[in-house]
């Protein structure tokens, strides 16, 4: 079923509740792929009622160029998904109507990293999450570690806001070369397609390397050095750091996360792992 008012949506919630339905939610902005895919899976497997929403939130994309070439295929995205579990996929009208003035303002962990090169992003990202859960009041709502930041502040917003949803973190699904399925894959070239699986490759060097002993900031200057030989550039960020608070590692900081963002021709990929 796929619903684009916010009314008759929560109408279906309110009957599925009523008959003791687990209500799931699984945000995206389409183009949806295998990763996606297994965010539905997870949810699957505790919520009897999975709930996908489908929309490009204008408000999260710091750059016009970005949003206007964001893929959309909604009609790809409705045949995988549609039958087997509801979509909500509302207008920018519906979700921003006239006279729109509200947004949900992070800081904190979200000024770092991802924050510090997408001004307003955050914010954005916060805003549409904070309402897409109070539109469906899931008991649980599934998000990747792909986007490990993002995952975070989610967290954050939820215990600060004290929203009563479980968040539950979904693992990184990737192609058999190791590049983290993207929505943005689609939109490189056929020779950046083959350099993008070295994000990975560098970042498990270098997350070796730190693990294994080497200082961390010649650690990631080497990782820097290895994105630009490859052929990444700009490198936004190669950057070690406590895997929740987000803060650069410190000796003796636990548990640590290896984050990155870089350009791959006009394609921004971001990756993290486990160090
Ligand atoms: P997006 O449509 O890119 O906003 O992503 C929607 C959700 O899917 C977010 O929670 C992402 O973290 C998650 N996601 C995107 N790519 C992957 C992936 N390769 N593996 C697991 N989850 C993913």
């Amino acid at each position: 079923m796929i619903y684009r008012s916010i009314e008759t949506l929560r109408r279906a919630i309110a009957t599925r509740r009523a008959e003791g339905d687990r209500i799931g939610l699984v945000p995206t902005m389409g183009a949806l792929h295998e990763g996606h895919i297994s965010l539905v899976q997870e949810a699957e497997k505790t919520c009897q009622h999975v709930i996908v929403s489908i929309f490009v939130n204008p408000r999260q994309f710091n750059s016009q160029t970005d949003l206007a070439h964001y893929p959309r295929t909604e009609a790809d995205d409705i045949a995988l998904l549609d039958g087997r579990c509801s979509l909500f996929i509302p207008s920018v009208e519906t979700m921003y109507p006239s006279g729109y003035c509200t947004s949900v303002q992070t800081g904190g962990l979200a000024e770092r990293l991802e924050g510090a090169h997408r001004p307003g992003h955050f914010d954005g990202m916060a805003t549409v999450v904070t309402k897409l859960l109070t539109i469906t009041g899931p008991d649980q709502a599934f998000f990747g570690e792909k986007d490990w930041q993002q995952l975070q502040i989610v967290r954050r917003i939820v215990q600060d806001l004290n929203l009563p949803v479980d968040i539950v973190a979904c693992p990184t699904l990737r192609e058999p070369d190791g590049l983290a399925l993207s929505s943005r894959n689609r939109r490189l070239s056929h020779s950046a397609r083959e350099i993008a699986p070295k994000l990975h490759t560098i970042m498990q060097d270098t997350a070796l390397a730190i693990r294994t002993g080497m200082e961390t900031d010649a650690a990631l200057a080497a990782g820097k050095e290895a994105f630009a030989h490859a052929g990444f550039g700009p490198v936004d960020y190669l950057e070690c750091c406590h895997a929740e608070t987000l803060e650069p590692a410190r000796p003796g900081s636990a548990p640590l996360r290896l984050l990155a963002a870089a350009f791959l021709g006009s394609v921004r990929l971001i990756d993290n792992i486990v160090i």
